[in-house]
This record gives C-alpha cells, sequence and structure tokens, in this order.
C-alpha cells in the first residue's frame, strides 16, 4: 500500500485499506477490516474500529472514534472530539457484541461540529451541517442545519457550507436551491 503516510506513533492493524494520498497523524489505531478511502485527513488520537468504511476526501479532526457500524460516505468532516455511538441500550453487563451494532450513515459532503453526538441509528443526509455541541437523536435531511440538545433543524445549508437565508440562495456562491415535494430542498436547474 503506497502513497499514504502513517505517523510512526500510531498502530494499523493487518487488513487495512487506505487509499493514495491519505494522512494519518500522531497516536491513531485504524482496526482490522478499516477501509479508508483515498486523500483523507486523519487528525491525532483517532480511532478508526474494525470493518469501518470511510470515503474519499473525508477530514477527521482530531479525539474522533468511529466506531464499527457508522459509514462515512465521500467529503465528510467530523469535528474535533465529536462522538459517534452504536448501540442504543448499551448495558456492561449485557453485552450484545458485533450483531447488535446499530448502523449510522453519513452522507457525501456532511458536516459534523466539534464536540457533536450522533445517536447511532440514524442517517445524516448529504450536505447537512450539525453544529457544534449538538445531539442528533433523528435522522437528518440532505442540506439541513441542525442545532442544539436534542437537534432541531433550524435552516439550510448551501454545498459550499454557508448557511442560506430564505431565498435559499447562497451569499457566498451563489448556488440557489427549491424545496422539493418532500421537506427537503434541492439545488435548481435553472440560473446555473
Ligand atoms: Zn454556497
Amino acid at each position: 500500500m503506497d502513497g499514504y503516510y502513517v505517523h510512526e506513533s500510531s498502530y494499523v492493524d493487518d487488513d487495512v485499506q487506505i487509499g493514495s494520498g491519505t494522512k494519518i497523524w500522531h497516536f491513531c489505531h485504524i482496526q482490522s477490516g478499516a477501509r479508508i478511502g483515498s486523500n483523507c485527513t486523519i487528525g491525532q488520537n483517532v480511532n478508526i474500529s474494525n470493518n469501518v468504511r470511510i470515503g474519499n476526501n473525508c477530514k477527521i479532526q482530531n479525539n474522533v472514534a468511529v466506531y464499527e457500524g457508522v459509514e462515512l460516505e465521500e467529503g465528510v468532516f467530523c469535528g474535533p472530539s465529536m462522538v459517534f455511538t452504536n448501540d442504543l441500550t448499551p448495558r456492561a453487563q449485557f453485552p450484545k457484541g458485533k450483531t447488535g451494532y446499530k448502523h449510522t450513515l453519513v452522507r457525501k459532503g456532511a458536516t459534523i461540529g466539534a464536540n457533536a453526538t450522533i445517536v447511532c441509528d440514524h442517517e445524516l443526509g448529504s450536505y447537512c451541517t450539525i453544529a457544534a455541541g449538538a445531539v442528533v437523536t433523528t435522522d437528518v435531511l440532505p442540506h439541513a442545519l441542525m442545532m442544539g440538545v436534542p437537534a432541531r433543524q433550524t435552516g439550510w445549508v448551501c454545498q459550499c457550507g454557508q448557511v442560506l437565508g430564505e431565498d435559499l440562495c447562497c451569499p457566498d456562491c451563489g448556488r440557489k436551491y427549491e424545496h422539493t415535494e418532500g421537506r427537503g430542498i434541492r439545488q435548481s436547474k435553472k440560473g446555473e
């Protein structure tokens, strides 16, 4: 496996795949069966558990554990010290083992802010943004902005990360969005 970097203080178990251009910094542990895409940045003190899938171009900041059952599509940003879980009813005295792990899917381009918590068994839609410190206990729509404890949707965010106004037009990049028949938004065809 050439073309990636692992700092000498980190442990990479057997049967791990790491894509080219990916950098794994100090004091990380990448566990067996993990699949990490290309051009990812894995910050200091990050644990990637067994069989976790991480897409290309993800950035995982310091002190994050990506537990078994969590899957990141491409371009996902995990802020410093944010928390994933993989068990809704943990008991030290009644361990479930691998079969009890819940699935958490983080779609393309999503951002999870510093110190946020993602309760497992949910899907975070593409390009959603979870604010710092939020506790997500529901599925999240694509492009949704989620804040608070428990997290509620307070608005919409652009593909570029900027918060959208009422007109669903991005003040930074000019992308325009429209409401869908459901509860979500999508990029407008017109004006591109
Ligand atoms: Zn934008």
